[in-house]
Parts: C-alpha cells; sequence; structure tokens
C-alpha cells in the first residue's frame, strides 16, 4: 500500500478531497493510505511557533526550519523510503508524465506544503524533488499536494472503473486532448449528438475521434 503524507498547517484542508469519490475508495481498497502530519505540532515554545521573519528583511514571515525538519523526521518514521516533494513555484511542473511515473514507484510520497512567503531553504537538505502545479503564485502548498495527490492515485491499478478510463484521455501520450463525449440522452433541447456516435460504426467512430482530438500546447 502506497502512502501519501502531507506535512500542513491546515490538515483540515485535505479532508474533504480525501475523503471522498475515487480517493476515499482507493484508501477503502486499501491501495493507498492518505495522511496529514500537523506541522503545528512540532512548533517551538508555549505557542507552538512555526514561522518567523526573514533574515535580511523582507515582507511576510517564512515557516522555520526546526519545526519543519522535525515533521519531515516524523513523516520518515511513518515511511523510511518515502521520497519528499516540496510543493514550490520553483520547482519543476507537474505534468501528466510525472503522474504516470510517480503511480509506478514502489515507494511512497511526503509532501511540504509551504505558507505565507513559503519556508526556510535549509530544508532543501531533505527534499527528494522541487514541484510546482504551475506558473502562479497559491497561498499556500496544500491545493498543489492534493492536486499531485489526486493525479497520481486515480491512475493506481484498480482505482479506476474501467482500466482503460485512464489510457485514452488527455496528455496521457503527452499531447493529445481528449475527443469530445455524449451521453443520453440523444437530443436535449434540439441539441443533438453528433450522428457518427450513434451509427454503431465503430471505424467510422475512431476516425471521427481522431479527427476531434485536439493537440495540447
Ligand atoms: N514567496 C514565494 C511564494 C510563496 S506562496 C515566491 O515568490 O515564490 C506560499 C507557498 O505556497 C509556497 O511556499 C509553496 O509551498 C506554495 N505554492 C504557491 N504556489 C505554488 C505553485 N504554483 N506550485 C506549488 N506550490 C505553490
Amino acid at each position: 500500500m502506497k502512502k501519501f503524507q502531507a506535512i500542513t498547517l491546515f490538515p483540515e484542508m485535505f479532508s474533504g478531497v480525501f475523503g471522498n469519490s475515487m480517493m476515499w475508495k482507493a484508501q477503502k481498497d486499501d491501495i493507498v493510505e492518505l495522511t496529514t502530519v500537523n506541522l503545528r505540532d512540532f512548533g517551538l515554545g508555549p505557542r507552538k511557533q512555526v514561522d518567523d521573519t526573514p533574515y535580511g528583511g523582507g515582507d511576510g514571515m517564512l515557516l522555520m526550519i526546526e519545526p519543519l525538519w522535525n515533521a519531515v523526521q516524523k513523516a520518515k518514521e511513518n515511511d523510511p523510503t518515502a521520497q519528499v516533494l516540496l510543493m514550490t513555484p520553483r520547482g519543476a511542473r507537474w505534468r501528466q508524465a510525472m503522474a504516470q511515473e510517480y503511480s509506478e514507484a514502489d515507494h511512497g510520497y511526503i509532501f511540504i506544503c509551504g505558507r505565507y512567503e513559503g519556508y526556510d531553504e535549509r530544508i532543501l537538505e531533505l527534499v527528494d524533488a522541487e514541484v510546482s502545479v504551475g506558473d502562479y503564485v497559491l497561498t499556500g502548498g496544500e491545493l498543489p499536494a492534493m492536486t499531485i495527490i489526486d493525479s497520481i492515485v486515480r491512475l493506481m491499478p484498480g482505482v479506476l472503473g474501467g482500466e482503460n478510463s485512464a489510457a485514452i484521455e488527455s496528455f496521457s501520450d503527452g499531447e493529445t486532448l481528449e475527443f469530445p463525449q455524449y451521453t443520453r440522452p440523444e437530443e436535449f433541447q434540439g441539441r443533438k449528438v453528433p450522428d457518427v456516435l450513434l451509427s454503431g460504426h465503430h471505424a467510422e467512430i475512431d476516425k471521427w475521434r481522431a479527427s476531434q482530438s485536439k493537440k495540447a500546447n
């Protein structure tokens, strides 16, 4: 069973995503274990401090090295072979091919979710890969971690219904976007499903679908 652990100041953000639909089913079927490590538990002093101002000046706060370091060590105790991923706009941009590769790996993953202006750079010593979800800035690494976890878990064998359902979809060959799809009814308020899809002629349907697939840019 593959473990995914997210180190976060906001564990409750994960409950909706981890507790529903395919992520819930993947846990119920013992395919994955999805948990959070509360960074606050590793905070310093009576106020459980986790952030402080940057050396050299500048706006905002950074996650301090000591609580982060200890949280990563704790997550590694839970899963010694896990790789540590740091959520950061500086990282490699997440792609479907990476989701595929990570879904096939035989070890778990620990996600570090930054907050405020980021984290003390010395945490990089414990990090195996820096990952970004795109060229924009979010308030924290939680949404990126959930996005990445979702994209990996749905590719793991047994999670989706048909084993085929992930194989023919967008980006699975690295460049093609899926063709348009329709379900019942055949006609909705005058809007008809393309005739070819109702023809039962599989070669024609394949040809139409290929013609409608787009190249990703
Ligand atoms: N000051 C930083 C942004 C901090 S945003 C900068 O200019 O780069 C706070 C945290 O949110 C980051 O440390 C990171 O963990 C997370 N985050 C924000 N945008 C992200 C993105 N596009 N991909 C992955 N993580 C992101």
